[in-house]
């Protein structure tokens, strides 16, 4: 499964995100040595677990949504955090980061689900953000991009619209805000569920869970 899935995201020049939620550590290093580096968590203890007993040169993406009084624990090893979803976590982010002396990549996570219950800025809410001196000001995190999460559903019409809605919300806040930018550059979108259709609608990031290491408990 896992070298042609590989080989089919490195035809679009698609990163792989093992997302290794729940998964036990002998499982996450059979992939490692298989040659996967990029492995997603959705809970910074679990992240943190891991990272500690799994091989330094893994990069580490939180995937779910970060709490503010765990930022601190997870700034050191983290390499991205895929989750952003309020303008206070930034900050926090960035204040965190900026005492740990690193700079921290950062997405920008949109709510495009029918669901209610998916954290995520509205694209308005996002530009308030990137407009303001606060935003500015902030040295030590790097937006790199934007992540988002389709409804669940049967329904790929529905998925695909919501994909490429994403897709245009990057588009427009690449225009106003990064335009001079080459790490803002990054879409996450897609799961195991509907990957081949975020893919089609210009992800470059896909986070893929139990297509990988088969369903979970
Ligand atoms: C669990 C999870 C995934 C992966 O889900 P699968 O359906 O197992 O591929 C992707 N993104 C986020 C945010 C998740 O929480």
């Amino acid at each position: 499964m896992y070298r042609n899935l590989l080989n089919k995201l490195n035809d679009y020049q698609v990163i792989l995100v093992a997302v290794s939620k729940t998964q036990p550590l002998d499982r996450i290093l059979a992939l490692y040595e298989e040659g996967q580096r990029v492995f997603g968590e959705n809970r910074v203890q679990e992240l943190l677990q891991k990272a500690e007993k799994l091989p330094q040169d893994i990069q580490w993406h939180l995937i779910g949504h970060l709490q503010t009084n765990k930022v601190k624990q997870i700034i050191p090893v983290v390499s991205l955090i895929q989750s952003v979803d309020s303008a206070r976590l930034l900050a926090e982010i960035n204040k965190q980061a900026q005492k740990a002396g690193r700079v921290v990549d950062c997405l920008l996570q949109f709510h495009i689900a029918q669901e209610s219950t998916k954290f995520g800025f509205s694209k308005s809410e996002a530009v308030a953000l990137l407009e303001s001196e606060a935003c500015a000001a902030m040295t030590h995190v790097r937006l790199c991009g934007v992540m988002g999460m389709a409804t669940f559903t049967d329904d790929s019409e529905l998925v695909r619209a919501e994909f490429r809605q994403l897709h245009h919300i990057f588009t427009d806040l690449k225009a106003q805000f990064f335009k001079d930018a080459p790490y803002f550059k990054e879409i996450s979108m897609g799961m195991s569920s509907d990957w081949e259709i975020a893919v089609a609608e210009g992800s470059t990031m896909v986070r893929i869970g139990s297509l990988l290491f088969g369903p979970r408990n």
